[in-house]
């Protein structure tokens, strides 16, 4: 469980199925097993904060909500593409009704 000090709400940290589990588990050396810390992640109840909660402070490093950084990245990527797209959908109405 990795627990920070910013003023943000994270009071979902309680419910973490991780409490009490080795951290070292969830921040595997480049090329381990990220397995067992995904284990832990599947049965996690706040799994979904956990996730917002990483993405939205950039975590590079480590299993957050069942996924890895590289596959952080790719949420990432995917909703800065859906975000891009939005703002030129966006605009073109503008256009369209000017
Ligand atoms: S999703 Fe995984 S890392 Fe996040 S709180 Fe739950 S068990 Fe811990």
């Amino acid at each position: 469980m990795r627990l920070a000090d910013e003023a943000q709400d994270q009071s979902w940290q309680e419910y973490a199925n991780c409490l009490g589990v080795d951290p070292d588990l969830f921040f595997p050396e480049r090329g381990a097993s990220t397995r067992e810390a995904k284990e832990v992640c599947r049965g996690c109840v706040v799994r979904e904060d956990c996730l917002e909660y990483a993405l939205g402070n950039s975590e590079k490093f480590g299993i957050w909500g069942g996924m890895s950084e590289r596959e952080r990245r790719r949420i990432r990527r995917q909703r800065a593409l859906a975000r891009q797209a939005a703002m030129q959908v966006t605009a073109s109405e503008g256009t369209a009704t000017a």
